[in-house]
């Protein structure tokens, strides 16, 4: 009897690896399916300098072999895909996202209707609209930072990506997020009422290291933690952050997240909460609006990112001179003079947009702009949506570069981003995992 039953469930195992076997190959191309890319130009995500006149071999969904088109030999029986009119580049990396939010129009209740009204349901059909949007933009990985109330829906979209359910970049995703109580919205409601919260709310390093423990064990790969929440101008027209965590409590969070092997990304703007997440032990610090000399000394010796989403805040400015219209002004000027100061100093930036705070209809590669207009250099500017985000997300020499041995996130555009940087926002060919998603 014993024995029939561990017969049955042998068959029964290898039933479902046979079943997940196959679904696994409807997803990415076999490896005997060979693709040659041929590139006019080629920017490899790592090169200080691009290459004329390459040939990409692909086999299955891997990076084969990169080299000139005149020594090529192309496999036979491959597919050619022609790019020798344009600039092939390593599918783009956006750091910092929320495809659970649609840039909320005030007038249309804003932030507080996606909590209060939509069902979650409809959330998720808007996001997997967003995740769409993104990968054929060219943007082929993904960091979102959070689902705003939607709890893990963002783990629920990364499986119907992974599973080949609905198109979609790879996703790195943070679930519910963290913050303190007076610390996040929904908030200006009636004492009396206990409102939902776009994040999940932690007093005291056990609440705290319960929470991280909670999302990690559903599926989080990055711990958010909001370390500022409100911020105005004081009496000299400084900027005011309102800390939320306290070091300990941050610490607790840090230390789990940290034993599981992952990492935690602090959305900090200044002062006293951006000090908190450094000395917490931070591994991003997600827009830094105010980073002063000694936060920047700390980043570089702690080897903290830097994410600085600058594009969304020269977005929906009050008034000129109302009290929230010089706020906006003053995160805006004080921002880009944080930026300066940290690519001077060498902190290791990457590219984020805060997309879902804006609009998806605005172009993710709208922030290449930002920062080639705050003086870093086009390549550099490519590079922090390349090579050093896969740094972030630890996946070195897998996604983000074009060399053997590298997923096939390939995209390609006409024209020379070098010189115009703004043609990446009009990328004409997107291909992930070895599969073409846009041509
Ligand atoms: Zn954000």
């Amino acid at each position: 009897m014993r024995t029939l039953r561990s017969l049955l469930l042998l068959c029964v195992a290898v039933l479902c690896v046979a079943v997940a076997i196959a679904v696994a190959q409807e997803k990415a191309p076999s490896s005997a399916t060979v693709t040659v890319i041929r590139a006019g130009t080629l920017i490899d995500g790592k090169s200080d300098s691009p290459r004329r006149d390459q040939v990409i071999v692909i086999r299955g969904n891997r990076i084969e072999s990169v080299g000139d088109a005149s020594g090529a030999k192309i496999p036979a029986g491959a597919a050619v895909i022609d790019l020798s009119h344009s600039t092939v580049l390593p599918g783009l990396i956006d750091s910092h996202t929320h495809i659970f939010l649609q840039g909320e129009d005030p007038a249309q209740g804003g932030y507080d209707v996606n909590i209060l009204k939509y069902p979650l349901a409809y959330r998720a059909a808007r996001a997997t609209v967003s995740v769409r949007r993104a990968l054929e933009e060219g943007f082929t990985t993904l960091r979102d930072l959070e689902t705003e109330g939607a709890g893990y829906g963002d783990v629920g979209i990364k499986m119907a990506i992974n599973e080949g359910y609905i198109p979609g970049p790879r996703l790195f995703v943070a679930t519910r997020a963290i913050s303190t109580t007076g610390g996040y919205p929904l908030e200006g409601y009636a004492p009396e009422l206990v409102m939902p919260k776009g994040v999940q709310i932690v007093d005291g390093p056990v609440e705290a290291r319960k929470a991280a423990r909670e999302q990690l064990d559903h599926g989080a790969d990055w711990i958010k933690v909001y370390m500022t929440h409100r911020s105005w101008l004081g009496k000299n027209g400084e900027l005011v952050s309102q800390p939320t965590l306290t070091v300990e409590e941050l610490k607790a969070i840090v230390d789990e997240t940290h034993g599981w092997g992952k990492k935690v990304a602090c959305h900090a703007y200044g002062g006293l909460g951006l000090h908190r997440a450094l000395d917490g032990g931070c591994d991003s610090i997600e827009h830094g609006l105010e980073l002063d000399d000694s936060a920047i000394q700390q980043m570089l010796k702690q080897g903290t990112w830097y994410c600085p989403t600058l594009a969304v805040y020269y977005t929906d400015w009050a008034p000129a001179g109302t009290p929230d219209g010089e706020r906006d002004r003053k995160r805006a000027s004080d921002h880009a003079e944080s930026f300066k100061k940290a690519m001077k100093a060498g902190v290791k930036i990457v590219f984020g947009t805060d997309i879902g705070g804006m609009p998806w209809t605005t172009p993710i590669a709208e922030e290449f702009s930002r920062l080639t207009e705050l003086g870093m250099s086009p390549m550099d500017a490519i590079k922090s949506a390349t090579t050093r985000a896969a740094d972030l997300l630890e996946m070195q020499g897998e996604i983000g570069e074009l060399a053997p041995g590298a997923y096939a996130d390939v995209i390609a555009v006409s024209g020379d981003p070098l010189q115009n940087i703004k043609i990446l926002e009009n990328v004409q060919f997107v291909m992930k995992d070895g599969k073409i998603f846009k041509q």
